[in-house]
């Protein structure tokens, strides 16, 4: 089954259609890469997939279940958008970890936070707190850093900055793990080392968006491959189909202009 469906889903800002009709779905363990030109439309798309902006149109399902539905207000009910937004998982291009705090608490800030609201916190605290932390500590040894628990963000590269964002997504055990451009605020050296710790997400069979410039790492890792334009998705397929054998004249354009940059 399919963990996530997107359906006709439509957002404007003031006239300006920037999603007209995006329709996809991605299954289990499936890395989908999103391609396309600046202003296509990508980010929004994950934005309104993290209800970090409310769609115009169409609906949104997870595993099968309706979470949002345009048409219906029952699906839009402002205290149940948080514990939707847990479905998803999103790295952006700019780390947004917190100074003021250790890798670890960055980890385990929203875990904890989410985990006081729930019942049964206050009888439970310690055993709770404890299974936030070694969710938290795995996440970071996934991502190569249980040596920089203690570390503050300034004290670590762009690199490790990014792969604690990531270790702190995972941390949620999210339905998709949603990535927009993860690399592109990233010198050139330390992209490798973000882009390895993806792969290795997308080798463990991690449901995984990722929005990309890194064509190669679409190519080599993205089980599928969604090439956007305008706010409409152009072409869909493999990375072999639309990649090395597009259909469309649009997406041939975009790869010529893109391999000349
Ligand atoms: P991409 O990520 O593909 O570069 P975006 O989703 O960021 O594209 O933007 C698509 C279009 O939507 C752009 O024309 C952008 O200016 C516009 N846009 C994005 N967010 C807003 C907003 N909050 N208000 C008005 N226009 C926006
Ligand atoms: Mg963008």
């Amino acid at each position: 089954m399919s963990v996530l469906e997107v359906k006709n889903l439509k957002k404007s800002f003031d006239k300006l259609e920037v999603l007209k009709d995006i329709d996809f779905s991605l299954n289990k363990g499936e890395t989908i890469a999103i391609i396309g030109s600046s202003g296509s439309g990508k980010t929004t798309l994950l934005r309104c997939l993290n209800f970090l902006e409310k769609p115009d149109g169409g609906k949104i399902l997870i595993n099968g279940d309706v979470i949002f539905d345009a048409d219906d207000p029952n699906t839009q009910k402002e205290r149940e958008i948080r514990e939707k937004r847990l479905h998803f998982g999103l790295v952006f291009q700019s780390f947004n970890l917190f100074p003021q705090y250790t890798v670890l608490k960055n980890v385990t800030l929203a875990s904890e936070l989410i985990a006081k609201r729930k019942k049964g916190y206050r009888s439970n605290k310690k055993q709770i707190l404890k299974q936030i932390d070694s969710q938290a500590r795995e996440s970071l040894g996934q991502m190569g850093l249980s040596d920089k628990l203690n570390y503050y963000p300034h004290q670590l590269s762009g690199g490790q900055q990014q792969r604690v964002a990531i270790a702190r997504a995972l941390a949620m055990s999210p339905d998709v793990l949603c990535f927009d451009e993860p690399t592109s605020a990233l010198d050139p050296e330390l992209t490798g080392e973000v882009l390895r710790v993806i792969r290795a997400l997308a080798e463990k069979r991690t449901t995984m968006v990722i929005v990309t410039h890194e064509m190669a790492f679409a190519r080599d890792v993205a089980d599928r491959v969604i090439f956007m334009d305008c706010g409409v998705i152009v072409e869909q397929g493999s990375p072999r189909e639309v990649l090395e054998n597009p259909r469309e004249e649009r997406t041939k354009q975009f790869l010529a202009r893109f391999s000349e940059e």
